[in-house]
């Protein structure tokens, strides 16, 4: 006799309080937002879910984007595409860049913002930006929210640092002008065979000196590197930098990188050192002699 498949109990709450409240009622429940990451790689028209999901679809509160003079304020349920749209004239380029480029067209009109920082396993294409632009993170749960920085999002072995029943409601990017911005993509995040690399570069450097450098990469196994030493080493600097100064952070970095490892104990791979040099080489090179 063939086997019933068990029922899905899908609930569909249509303002953040109601969603809060579901949440807290059914802990276990998954949370389904652009469902691009939680049905990847599914071939059957069977799809393997838990017994409850709780679908952020209709809660429009979580879909909002505003804008001050300092920020612009992401709700975590806006689609990739949405993002682009509204964020052309007023993010960073570099955001609009990678935003678009994550996916093809279909998932980023589906893949939320929110989707794409909240995936256990994986450190996903946003993050390095998002992180390199010191943006910050509210969490809320049922009768209680917090902003956090976007650094503390995870822990140092990479996993997220949610607490029970939290769920990514907003995301807030400052509004700086960045004269150097550098993203690049290398593989996909989410397959250790393709030896993933996602690179995020900010810098300010049009006052004839380095006055503010950022830098931030993530990789397989939850690797995610920002040295804030390294980085102020070039802060003060003159720009153009001269080559010897230029060579000098290379080398440094090249040290760092031979040490870095993922949570798991493993090191990066030759290819993935030579992605995060080239794309380093070539964001320095914006602003060297
Ligand atoms: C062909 C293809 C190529 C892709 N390439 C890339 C790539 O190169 N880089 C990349 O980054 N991604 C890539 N993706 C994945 C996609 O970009 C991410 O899966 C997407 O951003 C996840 O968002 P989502 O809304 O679909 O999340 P979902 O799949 O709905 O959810 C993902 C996880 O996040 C949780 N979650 C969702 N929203 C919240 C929230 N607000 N708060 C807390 N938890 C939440 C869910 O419970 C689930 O655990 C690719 C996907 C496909 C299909």
């Amino acid at each position: 006799m063939p086997s019933k498949a068990k029922p899905v109990y899908v609930y569909y709450p249509d303002n953040l309080g109601e969603f809060l409240q579901l949440r807290r009622r059914k802990p276990d429940a998954l949370v389904y937002a652009g469902g691009t990451y939680i049905l990847k790689g599914t071939e059957t028209r069977l799809v393997p879910l838990p017994q409850e999901v709780i679908s952020l679809q209709w809660v429009e509160e979580l879909k909002r984007v505003s804008r001050t003079d300092r920020y612009v304020e992401l709700g975590a349920g806006c689609s990739l595409a949405r993002i682009v749209e509204v964020g052309r004239n007023v993010l960073p380029g570099s955001f609009v860049q990678a935003f678009s480029t994550v996916a093809p067209m279909g998932v980023i009109s589906l893949a939320t913002i929110g989707g794409n920082l909240s995936v256990e396993d994986h450190v996903l294409s946003s993050y390095p930006l998002i992180l390199a632009a010191d943006s910050r993170i509210e969490l809320r749960r049922h009768g209680n929210a917090r902003w956090i920085p976007a650094g503390r999002l995870r822990d140092e072995r990479g996993q997220l640092t949610f607490e029970s029943g939290e769920i990514i409601s907003r995301i807030r990017v400052p509004l700086e002008t960045w004269n150097v911005q550098v993203f690049a993509s290398f593989g996909r995040p989410y397959i250790w065979e393709s030896e993933p690399v996602v690179f995020a570069g900010l810098a300010k450097t049009d006052t004839g000196v380095v006055d503010d450098f950022r830098m931030v990469f993530s990789a397989h196994g939850r690797i995610l590197f920002r040295n804030r030493e390294l980085e102020a080493e070039l802060v003060g600097r003159r720009a153009p930098l001269p080559a010897r100064e230029a060579q000098s952070f290379i080398r440094r970095l090249e040290g760092l990188l031979a040490e870095t490892t993922s949570s798991a104990g493993s090191r990066l791979s030759s290819l993935q050192r030579r992605r995060v040099l080239g794309s380093a080489r070539r964001m320095i090179a914006r602003f060297s002699g």
